[in-house]
């Protein structure tokens, strides 16, 4: 107890966990929940070894029951999670959100939910906006840019344009969150078409979500007018299915490479406890950034001046719960 407070004082990342309700599959076979939420911990019953386990994080959301008192809409997540960052980032860091968790578990619908349920991003660009357009002022500007990419066995393909170019990056500037929206519809339902051709691309493919946001000071010094800027990046990314991670994991709880895995998800977990290490030993470390093409992209928004969470989505039901516990100990390695 007293060493995990510790923990959580000095670490790098925040994380939450997030457990999604019965699905009406789950609901249909009478899945019994085996994953429970109380304050910041959760609850972990297994159904067949009897076994507890219990784990603590700075946020255990829990939507199972919406009568439940611990129950987290989309706007409670947003405001915990998602709302530090945005003022973090106005502040002048940069910024990640990564949705970590099993295919199904609720990472989309986290990240992007859907029309009257929208999920972080939305929400994200939204409060951008209008928090922009409450201190723009004659001596300070902001100029903001985005841009929506998906990284698929290690090559990025950008979801704004039509032809796809791999390994191209286009970025947009954007000046109002209706020109955000329609980016999102259009990178979104490139995303659903590309992966209807391939079988399991979307689970298997990350998408990036990236806003460069810079403010411009002008500052008079001694009648003479000068410019001074900050950029601040801000990544909110879904992260492919977490499922093939944990299936390529021999034993203990050290992950694992293995040739069939996906590298950028792996290499993300070994980037995330370097950085908490480095946090907690005050020591340099090395970070593998260069080892995946994911990891490498987001250098400059992890670790150093940067702010960091993560949500791991979890499904509440007995028959997945060797996945949820993984998903459990990847977002503990993470703290
Ligand atoms: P993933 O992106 O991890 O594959 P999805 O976000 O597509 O999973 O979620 C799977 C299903 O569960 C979707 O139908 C989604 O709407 C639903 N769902 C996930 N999380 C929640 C939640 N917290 N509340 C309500 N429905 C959810």
């Amino acid at each position: 107890r007293q060493q995990e407070s510790f923990k959580m004082e000095n670490s790098a990342v925040t994380v939450a966990v997030r457990l999604r309700p019965f699905s009406a599959r789950e609901k249909a076979e009478k899945a019994l929940q085996v994953i429970f939420t109380s304050g910041q911990d959760t609850l972990v019953q297994h159904p067949d070894s009897k076994q507890n386990y219990s784990f603590t994080y700075d946020f255990s959301f829990c939507s199972v029951d919406d009568d439940d008192p611990a129950f987290a809409s989309q706007q409670t997540v947003y405001e915990k999670l998602a709302k530090p960052l945005l003022l973090r980032a106005f502040e002048g860091f940069n910024t990640c959100l990564f949705a970590y968790g099993q295919t199904g578990s609720g990472k989309s619908y986290t990240m992007m939910g859907f029309e009257g349920e929208a999920g972080v991003t939305p929400r994200f660009c939204q409060d951008l906006f209008s928090k922009l357009a409450s201190v723009e002022s004659s001596e300070v500007k902001y100029h903001v840019e985005m841009s929506y990419f998906e990284v698929y066995n290690e090559k990025i393909h950008d979801l704004l344009v039509i032809r796809d170019e791999p390994n191209q990056r286009r970025m947009n500037v954007v000046s109002s969150y209706g020109d955000i929206k329609g980016w999102l519809e259009l990178g979104n339902k490139q995303r659903a078409t590309a992966a209807t051709g391939m079988n399991d691309k979307s689970s298997r493919s990350h998408s990036v979500f990236t806003l460069v946001m810079t403010q411009t000071k002008t500052e008079s010094v001694e009648g003479e007018e000068h410019d001074h800027s900050i950029t601040s990046r801000i990544n909110l990314v879904d992260l492919a299915g977490s499922e093939r991670c944990s299936r390529a994991q021999t034993s203990g709880d050290r992950l694992r490479e293995g040739a069939s895995i996906n590298k950028s998800l792996l290499t993300l977990g070994k980037v995330i406890s370097a950085l908490s290490e480095q946090m907690l030993t005050r020591k340099k470390v090395f970070i593998p950034y260069r080892e995946s093409v994911l990891t490498w992209l987001l250098k400059e928004s992890l670790g150093g001046n940067s702010k960091t969470a993560m949500i791991a989505t979890l499904s509440p039901a007995g028959s997945n719960v060797e996945e949820s516990l993984s998903t459990l100990r990847y977002a503990q390695q993470a703290r």
